[in-house]
């Protein structure tokens, strides 16, 4: 089989080459038709992620190189070991990439994606970035028939990120509206599939005048601009005292800081962005507000099934794709680095 793989840290991806493994046990051979191109391959690239004020998460221990990255993974079954049970040989699949130890508590009740001993595919384990990728169960493929296949990779990243965390916002709503930070791609699937599970209104921000009337076209009731003065007041008419959840799409210390000013009191802020920065608040506000901030990261094996159900029913608008070989992996991921690419760049092995 022929990959794109990481040789080095902060280096070129290089082409490498290995026999196809059999899968053994429990295990699927895919056979990949589309890997989508992601941000956080940069981070991993680089081997680090940036903390804000100088400080770096080295994340270079997570893997043995060369390694081969791409966790949006789709593609047809090629073959599956003799416990494979339901792995159907010729079936279209999206790989759920989040996968944990399958052992630990954590994985037992169904949080496979907040393992502390992960196997997630493109990330840990080798990915997508190439013609096959073995994933360990079928428990882990997505039946993602009638959806584009240049789009069921990349839903299992920033759909299912987006899908998570408006998820964790429902709670919140019957305080006041939803507010979204930030609509870049994940922002705008947060948006849609806020669309889908409630009737609440949903308020979006973010600088850009462009994106704010794209989503306004999305179904956003109203849309602020952050860098507005006057915008936390707004909001605050806009929702009749305060939205109940604001989701931070952009995850930095500017879009925090300006998602948990929106809330009402008992609200909470849901951050989703690694844009990066640190964030600081007076302990008393905790409880003077009865404020709640939490993370969310991706989403669980059972989302991907409930996030993928509604983009088949129709739910979520097309996202625009381009394709790319996979020679053209190393070269994408620069591209993506320096803001030259408009959608999504997806992979064809
Ligand atoms: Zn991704
Ligand atoms: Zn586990």
């Amino acid at each position: 089989m022929r990959r794109q793989s990481l040789i080095d840290y902060g280096k070129p991806l290089e082409p490498t080459e290995v026999e196809t493994p059999t899968p053994k046990g429990t295990e699927v051979l895919l056979c990949v038709s589309h890997c989508g191109v992601c941000h956080s391959d940069i981070h991993l690239q680089d081997g680090y992620f940036d903390l804000g004020g100088g400080q770096k998460l080295d994340v270079r221990g997570l893997r043995q190189l060369p390694f081969t990255f791409g966790h949006e993974i789709a593609g047809t079954v090629e073959a599956a070991g003799p416990d494979a049970q339901g792995a159907v040989v010729g079936k279209r699949c999206a790989a759920y990439p989040w996968i944990g130890c399958g052992t630990c508590g954590v994985c037992a009740r169904g949080d496979e994606h907040l393992c502390n001993a992960p196997r997630a595919l493109g990330v840990t384990v080798d990915g997508g970035y190439a013609t096959h990728v073995l994933v360990p169960h079928p428990r882990y493929l997505l039946d993602v028939e009638g959806i584009a296949p240049e789009i069921a990779g990349p839903l299992m990243c920033s759909g299912l990120t987006g899908y998570g965390a408006v998820k964790k916002a429902l709670p919140y709503l019957r305080l006041g509206p939803l507010l979204i930070v930030g609509l870049g791609g994940v922002g705008m699937m947060g948006l849609q599939f806020a669309r889908a599970l409630t009737d609440a209104p949903i308020l979006v921000a973010d600088i850009d005048a462009a994106k704010r009337e794209a989503a306004l076209k999305l179904g956003a009731k109203e849309a602020f601009d952050p860098a507005d003065a006057g915008a936390r007041k707004a909001i605050f008419k806009a929702s009749g005292g305060g939205a109940g959840a604001a989701v931070d799409f952009a995850g930095s210390d500017k879009s925090l800081g300006f998602a948990q000013a929106t809330l009402a009191k008992g609200g909470a802020a849901i951050v989703v962005g690694l844009f990066g920065g640190s964030f600081t608040l007076p302990v008393p506000m905790f409880p003077l507000r009865a404020l709640t901030v939490m993370g969310s990261y991706v989403g669980s094996p059972a989302e991907a099934q409930e996030m993928i159900a509604l983009v088949r029913a129709g739910r979520i608008a097309p996202i625009p794709v381009e394709t790319r070989p996979l020679d053209a992996t190393s070269r994408a991921l620069d591209d993506l680095r320096a803001g030259r690419i408009v959608g999504r760049v997806v992979i064809t092995p």
